[in-house]
């Protein structure tokens, strides 16, 4: 039987100046893809100004299903912010180099399902489209600091409020009270760590079960972008509970960016978040690597995590994520390290190329290729 993969063509953010998109290549690449896998989807996305017909033409012409890629949670003006403790907005700082943004609304927020709905049928035509892929369905993870984790005080989070009394976080290697990692979750010895994170996996599932049938109903198939398993936790992302309002999931497991979603940044953040300076970061990743049967992020670990999420994540299909595109600040991939990572993802139904195939190489599709 041939592979099955998914490709991601990034268009720019809302607002952005309509990119350029270069037609034959687009097409060469395509081709190239087609002549060694099934392509189940190319996810395109999110500049509603970009001109993507040409594009469009040549997935309908090849017979390939087009989803729109679209961030929920974060970067639209008009969302219902998170609320801090304070009773106001949290701050959120991190600004992402490429401009893309990261300023998180309240996932748990029904008025910000609606919202979405609302960019939906205002900016794009569904009907374009043969499904939706739902990317920044979640909670801010650990980029703009503690703070930011401790959300979210607005009147449809009121399961948190008071959770101060419970909430208790060491200084040392292990903040969180971690005391095992089982079944794609991390168990916690302190009752307002597991309040908190239990809550935002609970919001966070319902406001993509109600998404999800908004979409469905509409004829659309639904996948959603997930950070790996053992950093989806800390976001309220619970594969188990997602699954059954996706058709397919796509775990980000991107061990060379360094930008949010990426494995090395969100270790970081997570280990720089909780203060002591660099030998206690250092000996926080330690711990939690540790707890993961892993001296470093490698793609043994993964291998693991794949096996787990299909024993969590029922009839939802699985296309692991594996950055084939090339930045030199933010994903300095090599051709290398896309085999070792494809290696261990035959037991999925399939390799997400992620995340744009416009700056992806030559030499890193073609190393792509070789190993499907
Ligand atoms: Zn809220």
């Amino acid at each position: 039987m041939r592979n099955s993969v998914t490709v991601q063509i990034y268009t720019g953010g809302f607002g952005s100046a309509p990119e350029r998109f270069d037609m034959p290549a687009i097409k060469d690449k395509l081709l190239r893809i087609c002549k060694t896998a099934d392509v189940a989807c190319v996810m395109i996305g999110w500049n509603p100004d970009a001109r993507i017909s040409a594009i469009m033409d040549l997935l309908r012409g090849m017979g390939i299903e087009a989803h729109l890629w679209l961030p929920v949670f974060s970067g639209w003006d008009g969302l219902s912010p998170l609320v801090g403790r304070h009773g106001g907005p949290v701050r959120q700082d991190y600004r992402a180099e490429n401009g893309e943004r990261f300023d998180f609304g309240c996932p748990a927020d029904p008025q910000n399902v609606r919202f979405i709905e609302r960019v939906i049928e205002t900016f794009f035509s569904a009907s374009r489209y043969d499904g939706v892929f739902l990317d920044k369905i979640r909670f801010p993870g650990f980029m703009s600091g503690l703070q930011t984790v401790l959300t979210c005080f607005c009147p449809y989070c009121s399961e948190l409020h008071g959770i101060s009394e419970d909430l208790d976080f060491s200084e040392g290697d292990n903040p969180l009270h971690l005391t095992a990692y089982e079944g794609l979750r991390y168990k916690t010895g302190n009752p307002g760590v597991s309040r908190l994170f239990d809550y935002k996996a609970k919001a966070v599932t319902e406001s993509v079960a109600s998404l999800s049938g908004y979409f469905r109903s509409r004829g659309l198939k639904v996948g959603l972008d997930l950070f790996a398993p053992f950093l989806s936790h800390f976001v309220g992302q619970d594969y188990g509970g997602l699954a059954p309002y996706a058709d397919y999931i796509k775990p980000m497991f991107y061990r060379k960016t360094n930008a949010p979603a990426g494995i090395p940044f969100e270790l970081d953040v997570y280990a720089n978040a909780f203060g002591g300076g660099p030998d206690a970061a250092a000996k926080r990743k330690g711990f939690l690597l540790n707890m993961l049967k892993a001296d470093v992020v490698d793609s043994g670990l993964i291998g693991r995590e794949i096996s787990a999420i299909r024993e969590n994540a029922g009839c939802a299909k699985l296309y692991a994520g594996v950055e084939i595109n090339y930045n030199e600040k933010i994903a300095p991939v090599t051709a290398r390290y896309i085999q070792e990572s494809i290696d261990v993802m035959r037991s999925a139904d399939g390799v997400a190329l992620s995340w744009d195939l416009c700056s992806t190489p030559d030499e890193n599709l073609d190393a792509a290729l070789e190993c499907l």
